[in-house]
């Protein structure tokens, strides 16, 4: 963070960031700019690009805002928009590799982020080895004299295994490797990543950040050793969000530790509740000692959030399961998550993981607990539990 802002607590740092009140006739919040073409006033200008704003795809205040405000809460070098999530995760592997490299992704990333690197990276002559994501120090066996880069993730989608963080980018920073890490579940407010000796952080700002489940968004955050780099791909590819949704983000970044503190209460206190519930095997959220590198989450995180899964006993099912999901009255089914509202999917990356092997007893499902009432969300969740114990039959 910043210096003058160092001793200021969270919530009146989210309230300061980003503020440009005195550029904007005194209103608090920066004005959505729209616009391609910026006027310059003389020839001499022109020519010399002498202005703070040259072209919408350069920049604007508004985009602005939000960087500087996501460089200081990271306590970055510099920040890049990008239109998704999925966006942000091409940004910061195409800033860090190119061809002939080799790079080390885990085992439980992202699926999209999974096909990016099998598909167009290998394409452009990049080689990808998925990890385990449970490897600390032992990664080093897994460098290769063109390995450039290690991709992290952590907690991993789905499964939500824990990474060994520190330990990685000490193998990173002895190898002389970067380090990526996409950081979309702790937010930068529960897993300093950049202080953990990551180069390159990735917020799917679609989640907490916007919090309404209406605006797409991503941000790459970066070291300074990478920013010159990030900032140059970011220019050549001119791929940024709209300023819309960077107005919606900046509302949502006011309210972020208010609401993350709530999706931490809720989502513990469900996955509690799930524990305790006879159709579930295993709870697998990072703050309960049941999910893998649950000890990393205790020594590096200052929080939780409001996302993991369960696996549920063997022997249900795929029609008690349906009649579970189907007919659920607040939880719904859909993808993304970090919104209001209460989501439920069923999760199955038995198929395509390479470097573990995932053998869950039963089915596994993933929960986004939103902000209705724990009481209501476990009656739902019961009568659910109840479809779905009542055809209990052989698996197949
Ligand atoms: C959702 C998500 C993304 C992608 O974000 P989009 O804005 O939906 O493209 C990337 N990484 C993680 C961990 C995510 O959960």
């Amino acid at each position: 963070m910043q210096s003058d802002d160092e001793r200021l607590g969270i919530g009146t740092l989210l309230s300061k960031l980003g503020r440009m009140s005195a550029e904007h006739h005194g209103f608090i919040n920066t004005p959505t700019y729209r616009g391609s073409t910026v006027l310059f006033k003389t020839l001499d200008d022109l020519e010399q690009g002498r202005a703070r704003y040259t072209y919408g795809t350069a920049g604007s205040p508004t985009l602005e805002s939000l960087e500087s405000a996501w460089t200081s809460l990271t306590g970055a070098a510099g920040t890049v928009l990008c239109p998704s999530g999925l966006g942000a995760v091409a940004m910061a592997l195409l800033t860090a590799l190119k061809q002939g490299d080799h790079l080390l992704v885990p085992d439980s990333v992202y699926l999209p982020t999974r096909s990016l690197c099998g598909g167009l990276l290998a394409r452009f002559g990049v080689e990808t080895t998925f990890y385990d994501p449970l490897l600390g120090r032992a990664i080093e066996q897994l460098v290769r004299p063109n390995t450039s880069t290690i991709f992290l993730e952590s907690p991993g989608s789905q499964t939500f295994e824990v990474q060994d963080v520190p330990a990685i980018t000490a193998v990173a920073a002895r190898r002389g490797l970067k380090t990526i890490i996409d950081n979309t579940w702790a937010t930068p407010l529960f897993f300093c990543a950049h202080q953990h000796g990551v180069d390159l952080a990735i917020e799917a700002g679609t989640k907490y950040l916007g919090g309404h489940s209406d605006l797409l968004l991503g941000l790459v955050s970066a070291r300074a050793e990478l920013w010159p780099a990030l900032r140059k791909t970011h220019q050549s590819l001119a791929m940024l969000p709209g300023p819309e949704d960077c107005t919606l983000a900046l509302r949502g970044m006011r309210t972020l530790h208010i609401r993350l503190k709530e999706a931490q209460t809720r989502g513990l206190e469900m996955a509690r509740w799930l524990q305790a519930q006879p159709e579930i095997a295993t709870v697998l959220h990072p703050a309960l000692p049941s999910c893998p590198g649950h000890e990393f989450w205790q020594r590096d995180f200052t929080g939780s959030t409001g996302v993991f899964s369960v696996i549920l006993h063997a022997g249900f099912s795929r029609e008690g399961l349906a009649e579970m999901l189907d007919h659920l009255s607040i939880f719904a089914m859909g993808y993304s998550w970090g919104g209001f509202e209460s989501l439920i999917v069923p999760v199955e990356c038995r198929a395509y993981r390479t470097a573990t092997r995932w053998q869950p007893e039963g089915w596994v499902l993933r929960l986004q607990i939103g902000l209705e009432e724990p009481a209501d969300l476990q009656s739902d969740l019961r009568a659910g539990l109840d479809r779905l114990s009542g055809r209990r039959a052989a698996r197949g």
